[in-house]
């Protein structure tokens, strides 16, 4: 059975995927170094039976080369950025390791065992500390040429604040879970997690449904780019924007209504992805086993 590791920027998760869902879990704290992480990679496996023949599939929050053997660039985990990972752990293990962007992982693993089930063509939007984005078309993940598709967090959708990209006006600046939460303390003068902001939204706090409709709005504006290009029907949303979903999707709706012409907001479907923290492990060990016959031969 393949096993699934995601390399997060606080903790290293691992899983084995079999019978249709991940059987059995672990976690390691994430390394500082690029030693520790492949030390903490053999010992998660070890921990779950070991490799044992299997692919293993390795999630990276970083730009992936297309030969996926190496992390080109992982602005969150600097020490990857060039090494040959995938070899690496080959000879640590003695198994075909596969490496994949984390946010198209988790778009695979949505696709295969999540809430992309019996869709062909969609978009997972993870609204967390920032906002990623993997996509999948005609019942692929589509990586682009370059390994970059699916920044959906740096559209532009028409505020002013500053980006941490370095533009002005992304999606990830208004409508990421960090974001929610700063324009909640703007707008009701104190600091609340996302939870209990959506909680005072669900009282009918007119401040908190504010914020709510501020993000949805750009969110949808955003889709509605998405919708414009590609004619995607289908959002999902995972991460911490996941459980607020509720408060974001009437007024996204809204925002897809005007601007994806020909198209009216009953023809979108935005739905919470459904595997939470296992999207990326498992979308991971699904590539690596060659579950959409693309893993590397
Ligand atoms: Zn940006």
């Amino acid at each position: 059975m393949p096993v699934g590791v995601d390399v997060g920027g606080t903790a290293v998760k691992f899983g084995r995927v079999a019978d249709g869902g991940v059987a059995a879990r672990t976690r390691r704290p994430a390394p500082h170094d690029y030693a520790g992480l492949l030390d903490a990679i053999r010992d998660g496996i070890v921990e779950l039976g070991g490799p044992d023949g299997a692919a293993v599939g390795v999630a990276v929050p970083g730009v992936v080369a297309p030969d996926r053997r190496r992390v080109l660039d992982a602005p969150n985990l600097p020490f990857l950025a060039g090494r040959p990972l995938a070899a690496d752990l080959e000879r640590a293990l003695g198994t075909a390791v596969v490496l994949e962007n984390d946010a198209t992982a988790a778009a695979q693993g949505e696709l295969w065992l999540g809430g992309g089930r019996g869709h062909r063509d969609f978009l997972l939007a993870t609204l967390g500390t920032g906002v990623g984005g993997g996509l999948v078309l005609a019942g692929r993940p589509w990586r682009g040429p370059g390994g970059m598709a699916g920044e959906f967090g740096h559209l532009p959708v028409g505020h002013g604040r500053p980006c941490r990209c370095g533009a002005i006006g992304c999606l990830e600046a208004i409508a990421s879970a960090a974001a929610m939460e700063r324009l909640g303390r703007e707008e009701l003068g104190e600091s609340l997690p996302l939870p209990e902001l959506a909680a005072r939204a669900r009282a009918d706090d007119q401040a908190a449904r504010r914020v709510f409709a501020v993000a949805g709005r750009a969110l949808g504006e955003a889709f509605a780019q998405v919708a414009l290009l590609l004619d995607l029907r289908v959002l999902l949303v995972g991460g911490g924007g996941a459980p607020v979903l509720d408060l974001l999707a009437p007024h996204a709706l809204e925002r897809l209504g005007e601007r994806a012409f020909g198209r009216t907001p009953d023809d979108f479907v935005l739905a919470p992805a459904e595997l939470g923290n296992d999207a990326g492990l498992a979308g991971a060990a699904l590539l690596a086993a060659g579950v959409n016959g693309e893993a590397r031969g």
